[in-house]
């Protein structure tokens, strides 16, 4: 059906040329008023054709109802040869109409289509109105009223038609020239409307008596719109010609001031040039161009004002944040900024507080990120009640927000109000999701001159502080003093460096022995970071290994120890320094673990080095079952699926469950040094491990000790059966170069079994 009229549509196109030429071509009247019967007929069939298929929007159809038959009616009252001078008024003022409907549907589609600026539009439209009114009178109206002695009613609703075509004309251009999406209904639509503008100005042409044309020619246009017409409303994208659409990205603006500017400049540039004819034109002139200036002072006044309140609302807007209402950064730097300048006179020390929320990304990562919006409005809403008034609140960026107070006086007034602010965290947030408990870590920094030069620096130091508070456990207050500077300038310069420790071979590794506790041989390796710097500094991994992994560099050095570790491994079990079934453990830490190239990395490091994957040991910390557990287990998947095997290091200082240990695809415990440490002397120390040797058998897992330093830790172990042990007793870490003769010499004490009698 919808195909069926979108070809009825393009047939009526065809139809308008035809019967356009042959009106204009063919000068006999008779034929040319069945023509224009034709043309008029088919306009009622295609409407209700096109009401009943397309549905147009039904606020449209009335008016479009409405329209044609003005348009008809019109018509047919004008062309009766017989017409008197009350039927041309009606005529005229039934034409008028048209124009009225035809703007007030423009209007109305206008800001359907485009939306918003509709006012402006309007006042343009009628700027362009009044200009062409004058133009109109000037080279139409005032001449015909010279030659015909018509009754002044009949010209003057002519020339507002025209005037109201003038709007029409402007309204056309703005939906074309606005519109991204320039549908057929539109463009048919357009040209109906022009060509029927055409039609008027035919006639107007010819009333003037300025130019003659042949009346054939004249009424030719509105054959055209009236078939037109006809294909709009059957076309099936008429549905949407009243339905908002994407507007295009630069506005006609340049477009509009030239007409508008054009609309003002010509009526004074004809009031310049010429002399009025009568009294009559003079009065006209004189209105014309006096209500011209008032509705372009209006028009300005609006879009001063317009503009302004623009403005005002761009400020408001960069200077706060969205989420919470609260000033942004930038305005918290002007607020500490002008309290810093007063603070010198006024005898105060203003205190920033930096107030970061405790571990917010698990509350996005588990609630969502709207339940994370409404943690921030909700703690922006706490924030604020608990404050006096003199204090300022902003959030400075995702879960961080600063507190300005620059009337505090003493540095434990600053702290007084740090702590009544990690108090209004007692109480739970409400949300609609439930009651939610937060803690936040505050960094205050007191100014002090000469040390807080600017209002970046207040800032940057309570960011300090809260750092240190968010190390010292969170949930706390810390205070900022000049040390904390070093320590970061410190951090800072490890940070850099640690970026080219790799290509400039700073880094190494070193390994230590694991051994069988009942047999005494070495059975395998742990291959641990040494970092040596450029000017001999050696930096413990405990220091750069946690930063490596916050900036990720951990992803790239893992990589280039995995595959040392196996190559050195492979080297020595080539040398017969150790047994062929020997095992290397290596540490890998959980951004390696999320990072997705990493079972692939794995699988080349065992392939460069000719290991078999069940020689290679991985040791993650308890830590990666926690934090997005899915993924690490995904991971942790794939690798054991390969034949590599998962050790849990420093096993009892996480918060491991037994539900993560059997879900888990793990293989060995590493019992951390801590117990090992009082293993012979404290017996609580000597039953966890127990337990936590009795639980690693009865899930099927092997358990190594670590740290053992003592003869008599590895008697303790021995006796609770402990398989495996590592640590310093046995060997400290030693170069891989050293490992021949390291390996040699516990194979040469073979000391470990004898340990056994005590058992
Ligand atoms: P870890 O994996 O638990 O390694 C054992 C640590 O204990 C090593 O410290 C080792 O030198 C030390 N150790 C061994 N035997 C004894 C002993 O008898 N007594 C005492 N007190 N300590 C002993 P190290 O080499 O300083 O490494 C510290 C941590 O840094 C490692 O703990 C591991 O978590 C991490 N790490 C080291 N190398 C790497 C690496 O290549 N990648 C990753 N991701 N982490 C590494
Ligand atoms: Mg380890
Ligand atoms: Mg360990």
């Amino acid at each position: 059906m919808s195909k069926a009229v979108t070809r009825a549509a393009w047939l009526m196109i065809a139809l308008a040329v035809i019967t356009t030429a042959v009106h204009a071509l063919v000068n006999d009247s008779d034929l040319n008023r069945i023509i224009y019967l034709i043309a008029s007929a088919q306009v009622v069939v295609a409407l209700i054709i096109g009401i009943v298929v397309n549905h147009p929007d039904r606020r449209v159809w009335p008016a479009l109802l409405l329209l044609i038959s003005c348009l008809l009616s019109a018509q047919l009252i004008d062309g009766r040869s017989s017409a008197s001078n009350t039927s041309h008024i009606t005529a005229e003022t039934l034409f008028l109409m048209v124009q009225l409907i035809l703007i007030a549907g423009l209007i109305f589609t206008v800001q359907r289509r485009l939306g918003g600026d509709a006012i402006s539009v309007v006042a343009d439209s009628l700027i362009i109105s009044l200009g062409a009114w004058f133009i109109i009178w000037f080279a139409f109206i005032n001449p015909a009223r010279e030659i015909s002695q018509e009754i002044f009613a009949i010209t003057a609703l002519r020339g507002a038609t025209l005037a109201a075509s003038a709007i029409v004309v402007f309204m056309l251009a703005t939906l074309l020239l606005g519109d991204a999406e320039r549908t057929p209904a539109v463009w048919l639509a357009t040209s109906a409307i022009t060509f029927s503008l055409l039609g008027d100005l035919f006639y107007a042409t010819n009333q003037s008596a300025r130019l003659m044309i042949s009346e054939s020619v004249a009424n030719a246009p509105y054959i055209t719109s009236l078939f037109l017409v006809s294909a709009t409303l059957l076309h099936p994208s008429v549905r949407t010609l009243a339905s908002h659409v994407a507007t295009r990205q630069r506005q006609p603006l340049l477009g509009r001031l030239v007409l508008t500017t054009s609309a003002l400049v010509i009526p004074v540039v004809v009031l310049a040039m010429t002399d009025p004819t009568n009294d009559v034109d003079r009065l006209v002139r004189t209105i014309s161009i006096f209500v011209l200036a008032i509705a372009v002072t209006a028009r300005v006044v609006f879009s001063v004002r317009a503009s302004s309140l623009l403005q005002q609302s761009l400020i408001i807007s960069a200077q706060t944040d969205a989420l919470t209402g609260l000033p942004n950064r930038g305005l918290m730097l002007e607020h500490v900024s002008a309290a810093l300048n007063n603070a010198l006179y006024e005898g105060r020390t203003p205190t920033a507080l930096f107030i970061d929320v405790d571990r917010f990304k698990n509350i996005n990562d588990s609630l969502g990120h709207s339940a994370g919006d409404d943690v921030l409005i909700a703690v922006a809403q706490r924030l604020r009640v608990a404050l006096h008034d003199n204090c300022v609140v902003g959030r400075i960026s995702g879960d961080e927000f600063v507190v300005l107070d620059s009337a505090t006086k003493t540095a434990s007034e600053a702290v007084l109000l740090a702590d009544r602010v990690l108090e209004s965290f007692h109480e739970p947030l409400s949300l609609r999701q439930g009651d939610v408990f937060v803690s936040a870590s505050i960094g205050v920094a007191v100014f002090r001159p000469g040390v807080t030069s600017s209002a970046d620096d207040l800032l940057r130091h309570a960011d300090t502080a809260m750092y240190r508070a968010k190390d010292a456990g969170r949930n706390c207050v810390a205070i900022f003093d000049e040390s904390m500077l070093e320590r970061v300038n410190q951090r800072l310069a490890v940070e850099t460096a640690l970026y080219r420790a790799l290509e400039r071979r700073e880094l190494r590794l070193v390994h230590q022995p694991i051994i069988d506790i009942d047999l005494g041989d070495v059975i395998g390796f742990e291959a641990l970071m040494r970092w040596d710097m450029e000017d001999g500094t050696n930096v413990s991994p405990a220091e750069f290994i946690p930063i490596a992994e916050e900036t990720g560099i951990i992803v790239p050095i893992g990589a280039w120890a995995l595959l040392q570790a196996l190559t050195h491994l492979r080297g020595w079990i080539n040398e017969g320094i150790c047994r062929l079934d020997a095992t290397m453990s290596v540490n890998v830490s959980p951004r390696q673990l999320h990072d997705p190239n990493f079972v692939a990395v794995v699988n080349e490091a065992l392939m460069r080095s000719h290991m078999p994957a069940e020689q290679l040991w991985l040791e993650v910390t308890e830590g990666v079952m926690i934090t997005q557990p899915e993924q690490a287990l995904d991971t942790l998947r794939k690798l054991s699926a390969l034949g590599v095997r998962i050790a849990i290091d420093d096993f009892g200082t996480g918060y491991s469950s037994l539900s993560f240990l059997q879900r888990f695809p793990i293989h060995r415990l590493k019992i951390d040094k801590t117990f090992i440490n009082g293993l012979a002397t404290d017996t609580s120390a000597r039953s966890l491990v127990k337990t936590i040797i009795a639980m690693a058998d009865s899930l099927g897992l092997d358990v190594v000790a670590e740290g053992v330093e003592t003869v008599q830790q590895l008697h303790a172990l021995a006796d609770l059966q402990c398989s495996k042990a590592q640590g310093y007793l046995i060997s400290y870490p030693v170069t891989p170069e050293t490992m021949a003769s390291t390996v040699a010499g516990l194979d040469e004490i073979g000391k470990w079994p004898r340990l056994r009698p005590l058992n």
